[in-house]
């Protein structure tokens, strides 16, 4: 039997799995990707693009941490789009249509070509542990050694990070029918749930449902609205400034008072109506069915039609997904404006899968229950591949630092998107799939996706995993930043410094631009970092303050082997809690579920 030695397995080539494979090797780690089918990396099981509100953060902070998904959907995107131009910069977000298969090449080219990394196709079935012996409270009873994969071999390794996705016990609903996949066309992966079960590990079903792909020479798109990308497409990585491919345009339709009385008289044959799927699923991005239902006031929903590729026909038919069977779908897709003659190449279907209930994680997304096993992606209980992307490089980053024996990679919630999920996670656990929104952020004007760079490239420098170009960008941009503000500062007329006068909201940059002339030198994104920073100089100090308080908190640590059974004083629901949780400091504790004020104050006279 063979027997191979990595620091570092990563089960799952993903879109957390890229992530968290290409963070280990980076940091020095010997690492190996092991994944079912080496021909869908990174594939987008569900719609063809990538960022958004919130989403279109978490691939900004990646690529400000050097990792590969801005750089991939830069290369393969084929329509670039800043969401919420007009509103402040805290709520823009950048999205991009991506050609689905070039998106995949990418990510490989980026994986193939990283030194400690090997990508191998492998089917993972198992995994290695050995116990430990039972000492202090919240110590594990495990620790990780490798896996099985399914001819019975064994790979050996110090950490093992998993990133399934839906593969786990995936079952596929197509109407009445089921069938086991982790996705259309792939088998599910069985043997992992069932190791975790062993591991004292709780496992839980989401669902999830992708719409139907068309092809686009039978679409009429003379009665559908054309939607163009943005003139000037701005790229998501910080180490490009131009786009330069050609834009496709995505179109717009319609659902009709036809269709949705269709979807009414058949209602209970759809699996999440008729009581065949029970699981919960994300509640933002629902079925077709459910939307006609839960919104009956409405006779139309938006369709937007969004080609997969440059080289495919293949059109994804966004905002229809469902779980209808074969003959309802057809006439169904039918019943919309433009697709009376469309032709289905894929048809919508819904799937459950298991998921891993993240309370059950540290904040370096390892397990409380095995020492070197870490989660990552839509196995946490998350949807989208920009969340599980940025999970997967958190977990591959700490894994790789844990054998080192370094200081763990935790942001805070002031300091990424990526420190509101990961703590959101953890400390308050899931009930429906989660996916990140603007709102989850409550320092949102420190944590925009213009600065992402200036906020955690320094931290990615720390710790080694910055390329010299990127630094060096960043390193201009901020003494042109500088540079900036002096001459703004510096420079008056009658009614006071020219910061004051960028400080209005009706002042342009080219206003100021026309009074110091040498400001024309700086370039846009730079400028751009000194028009934020100057007109929300105010909110971003009140922020400031905000943040200060809760790392008083955060300074209060709280001993990893804490014995809550002892704390007679502290109520059963909060011991239970803080038990479960095992928040590393006051103000992780107080963002627990249940945890009062209170208890708090208890909790703060044991520690003392
Ligand atoms: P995945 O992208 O699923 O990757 C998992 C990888 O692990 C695969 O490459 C697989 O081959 C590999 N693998 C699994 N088990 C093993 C094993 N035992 N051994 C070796 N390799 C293994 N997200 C949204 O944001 N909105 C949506 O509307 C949406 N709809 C979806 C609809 C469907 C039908 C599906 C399947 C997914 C949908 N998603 C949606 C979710 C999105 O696809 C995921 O969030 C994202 O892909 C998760 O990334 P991941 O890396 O965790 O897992």
């Amino acid at each position: 039997m063979s027997s191979i030695q990595y620091d570092i397995l990563v089960v799952g080539a993903g879109h957390a799995g890229a992530e968290a494979a290409w963070a280990a090797a980076r940091l020095g780690a010997r690492t190996a990707l092991l994944t079912s089918n080496l021909d869908t990396v990174a594939q987008m099981s569900c719609n063809p693009a990538i960022g958004g509100i919130g989403k279109g953060h978490f691939v900004r902070e990646i690529d400000a941490l050097g990792g590969a998904m801005a750089r991939a959907i830069d290369a393969a995107g084929i329509q670039f789009r800043m969401l919420n131009r007009r509103k402040g910069p805290a709520m823009q977000g950048p999205r991009a249509q991506a050609d689905k298969k070039a998106y995949q090449e990418a990510i490989r080219g980026i994986l193939e070509n990283q030194p400690n990394l090997e990508l191998r196709q492998e089917n993972v079935v198992d995994l290695l542990t050995e116990p430990l012996p039972a000492t202090e409270p919240g110590r594990p009873r495990h620790r990780i050694l490798g896996v099985r994969l399914d001819d019975g071999s064994e790979i050996r390794a110090a950490a093992v990070v998993l990133c399934c996705g839906t593969f786990l016990h995936g079952l596929i609903h197509f109407g009445e029918r089921l069938s086991p996949g982790g996705r259309a066309g792939e088998p599910a992966s069985l043997g992992i749930s069932e190791a975790l079960r062993r591991l004292n590990i709780e496992i839980r079903r989401f669902k999830t449902g992708t719409p139907p792909r068309i092809n686009a020479r039978s679409i009429d798109y003379s009665v559908c609205t054309e939607h163009p990308g943005d003139d000037v497409p701005v790229p998501f990585s910080f180490l490009n400034d131009l786009i330069e491919t050609d834009q496709i345009s995505c179109w717009m339709t319609w659902t009709t008072p036809e269709l949705h009385a269709y979807i009414r008289e058949n209602l209970q044959q759809a699996p999440a109506y008729s009581g065949q799927i029970q699981s919960t699923g994300p509640r933002y991005c629902p079925s077709i069915e459910t939307k006609v239902e839960r919104f009956g006031d409405k006779d139309r929903h938006q369709i937007f039609l969004e080609p997969e590729g440059r080289g495919t026909n293949e059109v994804y038919v966004n905002g229809f997904s469902s779980s209808f069977g074969r003959a309802i779908q057809d006439r169904m897709v039918r019943m919309i404006l433009g697709l009376e003659k469309a032709e289905i190449m894929r048809y919508a279907y819904a799937i459950e899968y298991d998921y891993a209930p993240p309370d059950q994680l540290r904040q370096t997304l390892e397990t409380k229950a095995v020492t070197g096993l870490y989660l990552a992606g839509q196995l946490n209980g998350t949807t989208g591949y920009e969340e599980a992307a940025a999970l997967g490089l958190v977990a591959g980053a700490n894994a790789a630092l844990k054998l080192a024996g370094r200081e763990p990679l935790v942001f805070r919630r002031d300091q990424a998107y990526i420190g509101v999920m990961v703590d959101d996670l953890v400390t308050r656990g899931v009930d429906e799939p989660y996916r990140m929104f603007t709102s989850r952020a409550e320092y949102r004007l420190l944590l925009r996706h213009d600065n992402a760079d200036r906020r955690l490239t320094p931290i990615g420098e720390h710790l080694g995993m910055i390329e010299p170009e990127r630094l060096g960008r960043l390193k201009a941009k901020e003494s042109e930043i500088q540079r900036a503000k002096q001459l703004l500062e510096s420079t008056h007329d009658a009614q006071g410094s020219m910061r004051k006068f960028l400080s209005r909201p009706e002042t342009v940059w080219t206003d100021v631009v026309d009074k110091i002339p040498a400001l024309g030198e700086i370039s846009s994104a730079a400028a751009e970092q000194v028009d934020i920073d100057v007109k929300y100089d105010g909110y971003i100090r009140r922020q400031e303050i905000d943040v200060e308080r809760s790392r008083k908190l955060a300074l209060r640590r709280i001993p990893e082997n804490a014995n809550y059974a002892a704390m007679k004083h502290l109520r059963s629901e909060a011991r239970e809690k803080l038990e479960k949780i095992r928040p590393v400091d006051l103000d992780q504790a107080s963002r627990i579920s249940g945890i009062t004020p209170s208890d708090i104050a208890v909790l703060t006279v044991y520690l003392g």
